[in-house]
């Protein structure tokens, strides 16, 4: 059983890694930017809590995570879990081999920006730890229960069957910790009709039925759904033949621009950030003041929608950076949904202090928390439970072979 876990979440330029050591509860983070370039560098802390700030020039994926991890030597993992955003069909975290490499390649075309650097960070740690377990957690296995009519779009059904067109949904390990958490917390563990709203960078919402997600806002891709910090969320599908035909744009352009441009810095002009929006709206900003109201508007519009999926409602829980520290975000969103029977407690939202969990409802009509997210928490988890899972599966074949022999 694995006492020390290596997380890592690598991007094409970047690599955060964290080191989680179960005796100890305790957490060393780093992250590793701009990869490739002059400018690439470490941050992080210490054990002893010190600032670490190392340049490593034109350093690749490999060569960061071996300064990264020398600075840990005293701590060597006993596992590695790999944070992977598409993971195609597969339903639940897998060992890596081979053939797991295979599929997460092959779910490239459907994470183009995400997959490759993931197999990058793969093959560093492989050729670093030939002989550790390493594990693939997939942002999307936690949906992979949603029913056909909510996964499935109304496009010809070959680019299902033949090109995987579906609603696949993302964010999965902080919707499913924040549920399971979440219902732990109002008595009912995995049980129950839930909402979950992840709001940071990037956002989106899930409708959860007994611990299992039944529909989530984001599709295809991760550009789905919410407002976002730079991505624009839900638009009219034609607006992309809209900007070809009248503005001569490419497809690659719409995609920078719907990614990228968009979002809280589209609306605002301003800033993907939403403390900085707050800050300007107060001060009387109007964009800013815009990009929020269609922030909390579309965030709740999308929560009332997801709510079909439920046979009952129990409650909704806020997370993320923006669900986590925001009572001004969360005030808002809820004045949308007047019609829902939830009683919230204004004085509870306020007191809440950052980075905590609580109930700010009156206790009366569905419950509402704030649950901050741990998606390296539940990577380590999830990865300590392939790695048991595969030594019990061995243990039973060796002493099988042992009776064979015998
Ligand atoms: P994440 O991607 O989960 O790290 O969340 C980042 C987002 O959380 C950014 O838009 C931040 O501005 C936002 N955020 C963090 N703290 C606050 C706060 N106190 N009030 C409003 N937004 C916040």
């Amino acid at each position: 059983m694995p006492n020390s876990v290596l997380i890592i979440n690598c991007g094409s330029s970047s690599i955060k890694f964290a080191l989680l050591l179960k005796d100890q509860n305790f957490r060393i983070h780093g992250l590793a930017e701009n990869l490739g370039t002059p400018n690439a560098r470490i941050k992080g802390v210490t054990m002893g809590n010190e600032p670490v700030d190392i340049h490593i020039p034109n350093a690749d994926h490999k060569e960061a995570l071996e300064v990264g991890l020398s600075r840990i030597a005293n701590h060597k993992p006993d596992a590695i879990g790999h944070r992977i955003v598409h993971g195609g069909k597969l339903t639940q975290a897998e060992l890596i081999t081979d053939d797991i490499i295979d599929i997460i390649r092959a779910a490239t075309p459907l994470a183009p920006l995400h997959n490759p650097a993931h197999l990058v960070g793969i093959e560093a740690t492989r050729r670093l730890f030939p002989d550790l377990p390493q594990v693939a957690v997939f942002d999307t296995a936690f949906h992979q229960t949603m029913p056909a009519h909510a996964y499935r779009y109304a496009v010809p059904k070959y680019l299902y069957t033949e090109h995987n067109v579906r609603r696949y949904g993302f964010h999965g390990t902080s919707h499913a910790y924040v549920s399971e958490r979440g219902s732990e917390l109002a008595g009912s563990y995995k049980k129950g009709g839930w909402l979950t709203a992840h709001l940071g960078n990037g956002s989106s919402t899930c409708a959860i039925w007994n611990g299992q997600s039944i529909d989530t806002s984001m599709g295809l891709t991760p550009l789905e759904g919410l407002v976002m910090g730079t991505r624009s969320g839900d638009v009219d599908p034609s607006l992309h033949s809209f900007l070809a035909k009248n503005l001569g744009w490419d497809i690659y352009k719409i995609d920078k621009m719907l990614n990228s441009q968009s979002g809280l810095l589209g609306l605002s002009d301003l800033s993907n950030d939403m403390r900085t929006l707050i800050e300007a709206s107060e001060k009387g900003h109007e964009d800013a003041t815009l990009a929020i109201e269609v922030f909390c508007y579309r965030l709740a519009k999308s929560l009332a929608a997801l709510s079909c999926g439920l046979p009952r409602l129990d409650g909704l829980f806020f997370t993320g950076g923006i669900g986590e520290n925001s009572a001004f975000i969360r005030e808002k969103t809820l004045s949308y949904l007047p019609h829902f029977d939830f009683n919230f407690s204004k004085e509870k939202n306020d007191s809440l202090k950052r980075g905590t969990e609580g109930r700010i409802d009156a206790g009366t009509g569905p419950q509402i928390w704030v649950v901050p997210t741990d998606e390296e928490g539940r990577i380590a988890q999830e990865t300590t439970l392939v790695v048991n899972q595969k030594m019990s599966t061995s243990n039973v074949k060796k002493s099988q072979a042992e009776i064979t022999t015998a």
